[in-house]
């Protein structure tokens, strides 16, 4: 603080002392943020925003030139986004958020992710007519109101403003209501994303009012207004939270889940949920602490349980981290990185769960002989050894969980019995989103919000604007298992937004949107950054490797045909090419204060990187500069 009083005193006496040349530097740099060589690479000096949108990145950008800091930018840009890209997340959804406090040199991470409501049990999505029976994952259940779990997201926005930000949530709002209202150009990945979602956005009367103008998705540069969401957000900004929690918003989506507003005939059944205005009200953010894990000088901090991003790419590395990986051999390196995927999935299938529900053999999962027993299992010359195979495993590259129990350093006794089951790979969304900013005092906010599905649930709340997520369709319906269905429960996440320190003090900031695939996109641009060498764009930009202990491992982009690709097929592994996986975003903050940040070119359109000063403009100010008179 007093160094940012500091620089507003200096910036003060150049505007008063040199007001001619303070306007051509202020020309200067309006025109130096908003004119970029390239929307997906940036780097330059006090503070930076990537996003996958480039009027969320711009708001961020504007918080940051109008003296907020890195948190503020972070909760502008997202609220922002869930204007203008509604499909990936918003306030009817939940996420992680993980911040770096320069002043304080710590890591925190705030846990926003949705709840069960009071009426949640293993047989939620179960068929009325079929007792027993389980309806259909889409659309049934990924369109129901029983999906919905309890909102977590525009809690979490406001406790990480008045823990760590310098603007109320009706000032963060103000630049979303302006876009809300103004209304976005729809670009082809919107008009698209509608198209794959048109079945059941046109179940719901409110969906369709919203996304469906006329019947039919909306014309590409065409512009969709939001009035509703504007007025939700203005009423936020007057009334705060308990417009949402407590009032006439909670009110409006219980009434929304139980049941859901359909059209006269849904082309499927539509299971109505059981949320009440109590569920809403007993909603709160939790403080954790981040995950912690050592990776060849760096150390990366993650997001812990219920999401289990922090805990499998921590087994990723740990396990990596007894390799040499080389870049002169990538496919001896991506051998490793694939069975190493698989070995922690297989324990982050058996294992993890929310932790206020279940006893998580942590001590165990991740001690040093633990990880010894599991590196073991990893062949250099051949693609998962059929020793190695779990015996009855369909198909045949499915590992077996290892037993953490005995490893287990902690002195109080398991209270659970786990009974360790290698659970199939389940279908899950690929929707949600990832941002990073940074700021001129060097914190930093790596932040990964959902709604689930891409378009969450289908559900508008009527006369509101925003969907409802469908996350409670991450829980696990076989039972035994950690991370089934439970009054109260948070569903188990992969989401991984993700903060590291490097050996020179530079601190990283990256994640991913992909449902199960966000664990091995991060644990790939980790891999990219500090085994490959590449730079961050790169990293971002590289083809994605992605085994998740099924019988195939993902690969995007034309990866199979490469030179690499072929050599893994030749150790055995079965790559299945599909056509993108993670649009990840990222920043380096280095302790100079340049920062060089970067969004994914290509998948899902393209993001936007942008700093808020290049360096050709900092030179032409000054530092002092970098805050800027109201
Ligand atoms: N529901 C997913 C999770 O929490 C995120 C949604 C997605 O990215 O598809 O892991």
């Amino acid at each position: 603080m007093q160094a940012n009083r500091r620089d507003i005193t200096i910036a003060r006496r150049i505007v008063l002392g040199a007001m001619g040349v303070c306007l051509c530097a202020w020309l200067v740099v309006n025109q130096g943020l908003r004119a970029q060589t390239t929307p997906f690479v940036a780097e330059g000096y006090g503070g930076a925003v990537a996003t996958a949108d480039a009027q969320a990145t711009q708001v961020g950008i504007d918080v940051l030139q109008q003296g907020g800091n890195a948190i503020d930018a972070a909760v502008a840009s997202a609220a922002a986004l869930g204007v203008v890209e509604p499909f990936y997340g918003g306030i009817g959804g939940g996420g992680f958020m993980v911040i770096y406090l320069k002043e304080s040199d710590r890591v925190i991470t705030l846990d926003g992710r949705e709840q069960a409501p009071a009426s949640a049990s293993v047989d939620m999505f179960n068929d009325p007519e079929n007792p027993g029976v389980a309806l259909p994952f889409a659309p049934h259940r990924i369109s129901s109101g029983a999906a919905v779990g309890v909102p977590g997201t525009l809690l979490e926005w406001a406790e990480a403003l008045s823990r760590y930000g310098t603007l109320s949530l009706a000032e963060a709002l103000q630049p979303a209501i302006a876009l809300a209202e103004e209304g976005f150009v729809v670009d082809e990945t919107f008009a698209s994303q509608v198209t794959q979602n048109q079945l059941r956005f046109a179940a719901f009367t409110s969906t369709q009012d919203l996304f469906l103008p006329g019947g039919q998705p909306p014309a590409i540069g065409s512009r969709l207004k939001n009035p509703d969401l504007a007025k939700t957000y203005r009423l936020l900004a007057t009334q705060g939270v308990n417009a949402f929690y407590r009032g006439e918003i909670g009110a409006a989506i219980a009434q929304t889940v139980q049941p859901p507003p359909t059209i006269a005939e849904p082309p499927f059944p539509v299971i109505p949920g059981g949320m009440t205005l109590t569920d809403l009200d007993r909603y709160a953010v939790r403080v954790r602490p981040p995950t912690v894990t050592p990776y060849r000088g760096y150390t990366l901090y993650g997001m812990g349980l219920p999401s289990s991003g922090g805990l499998t790419t921590g087994e990723i590395f740990r396990l990596l981290e007894g390799f040499d990986l080389s870049p002169t051999n990538p496919a001896q390196t991506w051998h490793r990185v694939i069975e190493a995927e698989r070995l922690a999935f297989a324990d982050r299938n058996a294992y993890l769960g929310d932790p206020e529900y279940v006893d998580v053999p942590l001590a165990g999962l991740q001690s040093e002989e633990f990880i010894a027993t599991r590196r073991a299992l990893i062949g250099g010359g051949e693609a998962f050894p059929e020793e190695n195979r779990a015996p009855q495993a369909e198909p045949e590259f499915r590992a077996t969980p290892g037993n953490p129990i005995p490893y287990q350093s902690d002195p109080s006794p398991s209270l659970t019995t786990f009974q360790p089951v290698a659970q199939p790979k389940g279908p899950e969304g690929t929707s949600t989103t990832h941002l990073v900013t940074c700021d001129r005092s060097g914190n930093v906010v790596s932040y990964t919000f959902t709604i689930e599905s891409i378009g969450g649930s289908g559900i508008v709340v009527p006369g509101y604007g925003f969907l409802l997520n469908n996350e409670l369709t991450d829980f696990d319906l076989g039972v035994p298992h950690p991370n089934v269905p439970e009054p109260g429960k948070r569903p188990r996440s992969s989401m991984a937004p993700t903060i590291a320190r490097g050996p020179e003090g530079e601190m990283l900031a990256f994640g991913s949107p992909g449902g199960s695939t966000i664990i091995t996109t991060v644990a790939g641009i980790a891999v990219n950054l500090i085994d490959l060498g590449m730079t961050l764009p790169d990293a971002i930009a590289a083809p994605r490797i992605s085994q998740r202990n099924g019988g195939t491992t993902q690969v995007d982009g034309d990866f199979e045909q490469t030179a690499v690709g072929q050599a893994l097929t030749d150790l055995g592994h079965s790559l299945e090419p599909v056509p993108e996986i993670g649009a990840a975003v990222g920043l380096i903050h280095y302790p100079d204060g340049l920062t060089t940040v970067a969004a994914e070119p290509v998948r899902r359109g393209g993001g936007t990187a942008m700093v808020l000063m290049d360096a050709a403009t900092r030179q032409t100010l000054g530092r002092s500069s970098l805050i800027l008179p109201p």
